[in-house]
């Protein structure tokens, strides 16, 4: 599809284990349950998991269908051409709230489809249209309260304040060294938010695509020009993750 309307926001409806939130390691594994049993699910007919995009509750976006593609989670074909849907992955029993990461996940996956994939300003839930009592309703009031994102401001998570040099946050680990395009996360955005607080031009959005990728290069370079010698390679490892807080700029 060229466009939506918008976007409508789902939940998995079922159980969710309470202590989840201490689990980022289950999340991958569940999307994929998520996407078997929509596969096995015959009398849908569906060729992949329903969603456009699966949140969990650590706030990480899944690619499901993905950019341009029909959803199959919003109850009929017209429903489904009208609006893509996300699914937060809370559920009506066990975890049934969402997280503040959950919801700047799902901030994150909107305007992911918003920006790239023609969604428009839409945001509703299944249960608009449709009958049904998802996306449960701790999610839906946040709907209905315009899907703000919590603490408000366009960036979720902010830096310090200052822009001047000051001790780093301890360095996340090393999956900020994936270069992937698909890597997203609260971490991103903390790096992107100094960043841009110190006066690159960054969007602040948690994914590490071309664009973080190559302002992490300028300031590589900026950094080895001021006596501050970094590795040139668009990589957010330790050393550029330090600098990045404790870098004095002329
Ligand atoms: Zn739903
Ligand atoms: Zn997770």
């Amino acid at each position: 599809m060229a466009s939506t309307q918008g976007v409508k926001v789902h939940y998995e409806g079922t159980e969710v284990p309470a202590d989840l939130p201490d689990h980022h390691e289950w999340c991958a594994g569940r999307v994929r349950d998520i996407q078997a049993a929509h596969l096995a699910n015959t009398s849908e007919g569906w060729i992949d998991v329903a969603y456009n995009a699966l949140v969990c509750c650590h706030g990480y976006v899944f690619e499901g269908r993905g950019l341009h593609h029909e959803t199959g989670a919003n109850g009929n074909q017209p429903l489904n051409r009208a609006h893509y849907a996300v699914c937060g992955m809370i559920g009506d029993s066990g975890l049934t709230q969402p997280t503040d990461a959950l919801l700047n996940g799902l901030r994150d996956a909107i305007e992911w489809l918003q920006q790239y994939g023609g969604a428009g300003p839409e945001i509703k839930g299944h249960r608009d249209g449709y009958a049904t009592d998802c996306p449960g309703d701790p999610l839906y009031a946040w709907v209905q309260a315009g899907a703000p994102r919590p603490g408000g401001g366009a960036g979720g998570v902010r830096g310090g304040g200052g822009t001047g040099a000051q001790s780093a946050p301890p360095w996340p680990g090393e999956y900020l060294q994936l270069q992937d395009p698909l890597l997203h996360d609260d971490n991103v955005r903390t790096w992107q938010q100094r960043i841009a607080d110190r006066g690159w031009p960054l969007t602040v959005d948690g994914w590490y695509g071309e664009q973080s990728r190559s302002v992490c290069e300028q300031f590589q370079q900026d950094s080895t020009a001021n006596g501050w010698p970094l590795t040139v390679d668009g990589v957010v490892g330790p050393e550029t993750w330090r600098a990045s807080w404790e870098r004095p700029l002329s």
